[in-house]
């Protein structure tokens, strides 16, 4: 199989061609076609398994798409939530690398710096917001972040989550998340606590695993 085989649209094709890429990983050709028919994904895949470019690439085809009804500068589209400000940095490369022919904006939030840069690319809008969940509920709580339009969440590194205390704050966000959205989770391990919060989060989710 070759990302041609995967139905993509011509800027994410090319921005795949000038990454380098022909292959996909068997997480990517399975989660593609799942999250492109907009269905919820249970994905169980560890980092280096190319999960990032398996949600990122389906989810900037989906907003991207409908953004050609779109005029304004809108709300928050999509939502990642992700343990470590190192995954959220590198979440955020991959959106600038496969999404640079598109018109998705994103930005990035994680805490043990300073807020003002992000709330300053939080007030000029943008599509999809990759984030920890302890600067996220700060900014939320001070107005900055508003989840009441959120077309996809995904809740990466779930294991990870749980391990690192972070189960209160996530739940505190699940809630403020519209209920008609599409929900995508991943995590390398699914002990039955994770099978749980899954539960939660995913409404007749595919189950995926590398
Ligand atoms: P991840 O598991 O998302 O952290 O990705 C691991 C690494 O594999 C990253 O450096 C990606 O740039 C790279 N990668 C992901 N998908 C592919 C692919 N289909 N072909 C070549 N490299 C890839």
């Amino acid at each position: 199989m070759t990302f041609q085989d995967l139905d993509l649209i011509e800027p994410i094709r090319k921005a795949l061609t000038e990454e380098g890429y022909t292959t996909p990983t068997p997480i990517q050709a399975k989660a593609i076609p799942i999250i492109l028919q907009h269905r919820d994904l249970l994905g169980c895949a560890q980092t280096g398994t190319g999960k990032t470019a398996a949600f990122a690439i389906p989810m900037l085809q989906i907003l991207e798409e409908k953004q050609k009804t779109r005029h304004d500068k809108g709300p928050i589209r999509a939502l990642i939530l992700t343990p470590t400000r190192e995954l959220a940095i590198q979440i955020g490369e991959s959106f600038s690398a496969y999404g640079r022919f598109t018109n998705i904006t994103h930005t990035v939030i994680f805490g043990g710096v300073g807020q003002k840069p992000q709330t300053d690319a939080l007030r000029k809008g943008v599509d999809v917001l990759i984030a920890t969940p302890g600067r996220l509920l700060d900014l939320i709580n001070q107005g900055f972040v508003h989840l009441k339009q959120l077309e996809i969440f995904v809740l990466d590194e779930a294991d990870r989550m749980l391990d690192m205390g972070f189960v209160h704050d996530v739940k505190k966000i699940l809630r403020l998340l519209p209920a008609k959205r599409q929900s995508l989770f991943f995590s390398a391990t699914m002990p039955p606590v994770i099978m749980t919060l899954a539960d939660t989060i995913l409404s007749n989710p595919a189950k995926v695993e590398v």
